[in-house]
Order: C-alpha cells, then sequence, then structure tokens
C-alpha cells in the first residue's frame, strides 16, 4: 500500500461519519502519491498525517432571540486547519446543512487554495446551522452578535481573519465586524468582504464569479478559443453565479441558465442580469420570479440544469450538484469545458467521467481562488490603511488567475498528468498548493 493510501486509510477509519471530507482528502491524497514517491523525506516526518488533522477545530453554542421572543439555539464552527504558510483564512458558512464534516472538508481545500493564489494566507473555514433564509434583519443581527461573541476570542488580523460564503454576506459581515469592534476596542482587518466605506476592497464582490472566468478563459485559450459566442450554463444565482455571468456576457459569451435550491430558469435570448440581481440582492426572492421580467424565459422545478445544451459549464451553487447523470449528458450535448465556481459541486465519478471523455476541467480550489485571493488584496489594504482603485484591484486578480491556471499547467506538465487529452488539472492543483505547504511545514519542524 503506498503511503498515501495508508493515510487515506486511516482517515476514512476515523471521519467515517463525514462523507464530504473523506470525499475532499480523497481526490487530494490520490494526486499526491507522484510527488511523495519523489520527496521520501515527507513520510519520514508523517508530513500527510499532520496536513489531514486540523491545528485546531472549535465548536460552541449560539443562542439568540428571535421576533417572537423564542430562545433559538445553533451551533458555531471554525476550523483552523493549517497556519504554514499564513494566518488561517477561509469563509463562514451559514446554512441549515452545515456540520463539522462540511466545515472540514472546506477548511481542507481551502488549504491548498490559498497556497495556489501564492498569497501569505493559511487554511481555515466556519460557519453555523444558521439560516438566514426568511429570517428578519433583527433576527440576523441577533444570531451574528452571537455567534461573534465566542468567534472573537480565536480570530484577529494576524491569526485567523474569516470572510463570508454561502449564507454570509454583506448584511452578516457587517454585523459580525461591529460585534467584533464593540467586544475586542480595535479596529482591525479582521473580516474580509466588509463593506467599502469602512475597509472593504472593491472588486472583493465580484472577485470569485471574475476570477472563476478570467481562469476558465486561460482554459478556453489553451484550446485555440475563447468565450466570445459560447453558450454558457451557470448553476447557482448567488454571489459567485452572478458575477460569472457578468463577466462571461462581458467576454462576448451567453449565459442561458441560472438556478437556485428550487429550480431553474433558461432564457434562449442570454439571462437579464439585472433581473436577476434585482430578484437575489435587492428582494432576496427566488429565481422562479425571473419569469416576471422575460416572458420568454422557462422556469423548471427541481434539478435537470445541466441538460441544458452548452459549450462551458460553470457549477456554482454547491457541494456535489453535479453528478454522473449530469455529467453524461453535459458530454453529449457537445460541453467541451467545466470550471467550478462553488467548492465541490462535482463528484468524484463525474468528475472523472468528464475528464475521460474529452471535456477540459477545473477544480474550485484553482478555478474559484479569485475570492480569497482579493481577500488577501483587502488585507493587504488594510495593513497599509490604503485603498486601492478598481481598476487596480481587478487587475491583481487577473494577474493571479492566470499565475494559478500556469502554475497548476506547469505541474501537470512536469508529472506527465494528461486525461482524455488534456492537462489534468486536479492533479496539477494540489500538487502546486502541495508543494508550497509542505516546503514550509518541513522548515518549521514537528509542529
Ligand atoms: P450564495 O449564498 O450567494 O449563493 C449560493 C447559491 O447556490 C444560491 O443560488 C443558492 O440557492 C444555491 N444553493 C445553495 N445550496 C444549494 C443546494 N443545496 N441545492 C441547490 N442550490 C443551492 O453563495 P456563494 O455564491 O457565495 O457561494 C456558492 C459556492 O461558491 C459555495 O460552494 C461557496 O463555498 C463557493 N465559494 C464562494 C466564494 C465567495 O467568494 N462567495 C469563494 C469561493 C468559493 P438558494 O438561494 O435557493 O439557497
Amino acid at each position: 500500500m503506498s503511503y498515501s493510501e495508508k493515510v487515506l486509510e486511516q482517515l476514512k477509519q476515523k471521519n467515517s461519519s463525514e462523507p464530504e471530507f473523506i470525499q475532499a482528502a480523497t481526490e487530494v491524497l490520490e494526486s499526491l502519491q507522484p510527488v511523495l514517491d519523489k520527496h521520501p523525506e515527507y513520510e519520514a516526518a508523517s508530513l500527510l498525517e499532520r496536513l489531514v488533522e486540523p491545528e485546531r477545530q472549535i465548536m460552541f453554542r449560539v443562542p439568540w432571540v428571535d421576533d417572537n421572543g423564542k430562545v433559538q439555539v445553533n451551533r458555531g464552527f471554525r476550523v483552523q486547519y493549517n497556519s504554514a504558510i499564513g494566518p488561517y483564512k477561509g469563509g463562514l458558512r451559514l446554512h441549515p446543512s452545515v456540520n463539522l464534516g462540511i466545515i472540514k472538508f472546506l477548511g481542507f481545500e481551502q488549504i491548498f487554495k490559498n497556497s495556489l493564489t501564492g498569497l501569505p494566507i493559511g487554511g481555515g473555514k466556519g460557519g453555523s446551522d444558521f439560516d438566514p433564509k426568511g429570517k428578519s434583519d433583527r433576527e440576523v443581527m441577533a444570531f451574528c452578535q452571537s455567534f461573534m461573541t465566542e468567534l472573537y476570542r480565536h480570530i484577529g488580523a494576524d491569526t485567523d481573519v474569516p470572510a463570508g460564503d454561502i449564507g454570509t454576506g454583506a448584511r452578516e459581515i457587517g454585523f459580525m465586524y461591529g460585534q467584533y469592534k464593540r467586544i475586542r476596542d480595535c479596529y482591525e482587518g479582521v473580516l474580509t468582504g466588509k463593506g467599502l466605506t469602512w475597509g472593504g476592497s472593491l472588486v472583493r464582490t465580484e472577485a470569485t464569479g471574475y476570477g472563476l472566468v478570467y481562469f476558465a478563459n486561460e482554459m478556453l485559450k489553451e484550446k485555440g478559443t475563447d468565450f466570445a459566442g459560447k453558450t454558457v450554463v451557470v448553476s447557482g444565482s448567488g454571489n459567485v453565479a452572478i458575477y460569472a455571468t457578468e463577466k462571461v456576457h462581458q467576454l462576448g459569451g451567453k449565459v442561458v441558465a441560472l438556478s437556485d435550491s428550487n429550480g431553474w430558469i433558461y432564457d434562449e435570448e442570454g439571462i437579464d442580469l439585472a433581473a436577476v440581481k434585482e430578484i437575489k440582492e435587492v428582494k432576496r426572492g427566488r429565481i422562479k420570479e425571473y419569469l416576471q421580467y422575460r416572458l420568454n424565459a422557462k422556469y423548471t422545478e427541481g434539478k435537470g440544469i445541466w441538460s441544458v445544451k452548452c459549450d462551458v459549464a460553470l457549477p456554482c451553487a454547491t457541494q456535489n450538484e453535479l453528478l454522473i447523470d449530469d455529467a453524461k449528458m453535459l458530454v453529449a450535448n457537445g460541453c467541451k469545458v467545466v470550471a467550478e465556481g462553488a467548492n465541490m459541486p462535482t463528484t468524484l465519478d463525474a468528475t472523472k467521467y468528464l475528464q475521460e471523455n474529452g471535456v477540459y476541467f477545473a477544480p474550485g480550489k484553482a478555478s474559484n481562488a479569485g475570492g480569497v485571493a482579493t481577500s488577501a488584496l483587502e488585507m493587504s489594504q488594510n495593513s497599509q490603511r490604503l485603498s486601492w482603485t478598481f481598476e487596480e484591484v481587478d487587475a491583481k486578480l487577473h494577474d493571479i488567475m492566470v499565475n494559478i491556471y500556469k502554475s497548476a499547467s506547469a505541474a501537470a506538465d512536469e508529472y506527465g498528468a494528461q486525461v482524455g487529452g488534456n492537462k489534468n488539472l486536479v492533479l496539477g492543483a494540489n500538487v502546486a498548493g502541495f508543494l508550497k505547504v509542505a516546503d514550509a511545514m518541513m522548515a518549521q519542524g514537528i509542529v
């Protein structure tokens, strides 16, 4: 049994109730074996055993009072996974599906993603099983204040810098930042995704979606083409999906479908993004309401968005939303590029099927790293007490995404990783992200 297989076996035994974490770890560990063969010193230092175990996991009670005067109790999490190359950095997810295994999978992915950005940030993730959907602003504030009343003691500008994720947008970051400042009496860049008048960075809102499309454009260039005239399907209709759609349209492509957890819309003429922004960013409504804006659009309840014919697919909703049957439909309909905007939206078997059938595939830890990269740029601006212009930040984001593409594809080349006639960017991203963290861990001794 190889070193990576041994570690994976132990990990499965110890974490048997955490399927998403096992899935994420399997993908990474399976691709690292060629590197481990080249560097026997990693096994001698039990590097993988240390890498898969979070440095610290924090779980806490979050009590708050709802609008009916009833006490509600949620569970809060922060997993501080790896600080070898910088302070822990990663978002806070607020969704009823959140549990320790989900946060661990996200934190584990974050280590490699953050390393790939080339910026000095370690990996972490957090959140709660609180559902902001359908809550009043006052209830969301009560929750966020209670959440931060425990979390504040574990984070700080040089320790751990959380950010947004599913369910945590500008409103939630505002409430959490206000409470942190009040308790700590300290105005520091402890959260990213802040408002522009109080320490936020231009382009942070757009960063993950824009970055995803910059990355996918490099993939298309490799195949001798670009977004102009391409038909694109994007799942989700949240932060990542909206700004991916905006950038695809700017580059001359046409997004024809979007979704939410209830269903999906199809608009043959191309999605009217102003309408989607009004529904999702202003009214906090459902994607079905799009039919009120565009009479010729179609709405389908439930799953099925991947049955829409497209050249490029960008899954931007949540984990495990693109399954093997979806992969088969995409291939049968001639899709050539899949780049993940969400974290782990594609299951392992669906990824394999896409790759082996000629689809050029990018894993989220590479293609959605634009959000955290821009968060790190927000941290730099906070430390300098300066704000950069939109153009400056966007240019840096673009360069970072091109560089991530280059390092993942160079690592794929170095290890001869080709699949279905394309570079294996899953292996490339895992290897490139891993090496920097591994070097730092080796240099810092047994910690
Ligand atoms: P949002 O909360 O803004 O949007 C999430 C979207 O996905 C919504 O349209 C939501 O629909 C849909 N969705 C959520 N859960 C499900 C589900 N179980 N089934 C179907 N649809 C679902 O989140 P973001 O756009 O910020 O995040 C999307 C993904 O991108 C996540 O995987 C996140 O971890 C990842 N990501 C986000 C980054 C960021 O900067 N925001 C950075 C890097 C990765 P509904 O409203 O109905 O719930």
